[in-house]
């Protein structure tokens, strides 16, 4: 189908998913077969095997592509999966210069994964233009950035940062889990290669794990695809069709996440219980103005803290009933955590408080309930925590 022209909300549905050619099905078949019979030996109809490639699988990654309006995109089993093949175009020597409100896990790959194969590491606050030029080094071949960050939402000026690296001729990596392809699209701010755990927005149902990779530069898409196939961290053809199910509904999910997330945002704020609310739609938050100027909406992550600290917030995260209890984010079911103990557990305690990542510190991942139910479920743990703590 000829797409050209066609808006997000209609990508989303239509992208990779035209009707399959033998049945006439509307929706893609998931092809579960490892392998692919050839006419003669090399002579195939683009398929080999499914490591390499899969059809459903490029449905998704054709889906992926348009979203993020880039020529290509390539899938993963998980967002770590896609960082890990991102990172095998670096070699011992190199530098990256990377936030330093990173997803833990990321922070875990970098410092004890490929830090032990001679990749180097700085750490910033990307907030920051100047310590972003200062962390730079001649050997730096590579800027990671987060925005809005996990799990302080603090939010980089992508144009400003992404030309820093190209002005270094260092590769610009965003990874767009927090905001997802809806809010905001980084390759029209200047990123090569915006990376996503599809496990979150895009995926959308909590009933995956995945990852992706989008280049901007065809060149770039090939380095990569020789790394997806060599390195194998592929997704199964069925977390792919979950993963194109979700996208065709992310911009619906999205629209309800953030209307939803800065609703309760703006009533956190207002309690006297909360000592301070990060949602990059509040006014008081610090890049509030560059938010509005980068982002279609805020979003549907929030964090905060409560006076009375860590007892305090361990009273109320267990005291929720429709917010779970549950690391990740990004659902339709709205979920809570303690960043410190749970999803940043594996950052060390001196670096989370050099970030400003407080042990008492509560996120929450917004779902697309009724926000007045979602709402008196915050009360019900504010008045439940008070009495527990005092
Ligand atoms: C979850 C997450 C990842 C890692 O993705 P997995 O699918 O869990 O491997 C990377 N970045 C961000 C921002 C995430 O939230």
């Amino acid at each position: 189908m000829d797409l050209s022209g066609a808006r997000f909300e209609t990508l989303g549905v239509h992208a990779g998913c035209d009707p399959d050619p033998t049945t006439g099905a509307v929706t893609p078949p998931i092809y579960m077969t490892s392998t692919f019979v050839q006419a003669a030996p090399g002579s195939h109809k683009g398929y080999e095997y499914s490591r390499t490639g899969n059809p459903t699988r490029t449905a998704l990654e054709t889906n992926l592509a348009a979203l993020e309006g880039a020529p290509c995109a390539l899938a993963f089993a998980s967002g770590c999966a896609a960082a890990t093949t991102a990172m095998f175009l670096l070699a011992a020597g190199d530098h990256v210069v990377a936030g330093d409100d990173l997803y833990g896990g990321t922070y875990r790959l970098f410092t004890k994964g490929f830090g032990r194969f001679g990749v180097e590491f700085t750490f910033v606050d990307t907030t920051d233009l100047d310590a972003v030029r200062r962390a730079f080094r001649p050997e730096t071949r590579m800027l990671w950035l987060e925005s809005p960050s996990n799990p302080l939402l603090k939010v980089t000026d992508l144009v400003a940062a992404c030309q820093i690296a190209r002005e270094r001729e260092a590769m610009a990596v965003v990874d767009n889990t927090f905001a997802s392809p809806f809010l905001q699209r980084p390759i029209q701010s200047g990123a090569d290669l915006v990376l996503h755990s599809t496990t979150k927005y895009l995926g959308g149902h909590a009933d995956l794990v995945g990852g992706a990779l989008v280049a901007a530069q065809p060149e770039l898409h090939e380095r990569l695809k020789f790394f997806q196939n060599a390195l194998g961290g592929v997704p199964s053809p069925f977390d792919s069709w979950l993963v194109l199910r979700g996208a065709k509904t992310l911009a619906v999910r999205m629209e309800r996440h953030s209307a939803n997330a800065l609703a309760l945002a703006r009533w956190l704020e207002s309690r006297g219980e909360v000592e301070r609310c990060h949602y990059p739609g509040l006014a008081s938050h610090p890049q509030h103005e560059l938010a509005r100027r980068q982002m279609r909406a805020f979003g549907g992550m929030i964090s905060f803290e409560l006076k009375g600290g860590l007892e305090r917030a361990k009273a109320f995260v267990s005291s929720t009933r429709l917010f779970r209890l549950a690391e990740s984010l990004g659902g339709v079911e709205s979920l809570i955590e303690m960043p410190a103990a749970m999803t940043h557990a594996a950052v060390p305690p001196e670096e989370r408080k050099k970030a400003g990542l407080a042990d008492g510190l509560i996120r929450l991942s917004v779902g697309i309930e009724n926000v007045e139910d979602l709402q008196a479920d915050l009360e019900h743990a504010f008045q439940h925590s008070l009495a527990r703590s005092t």
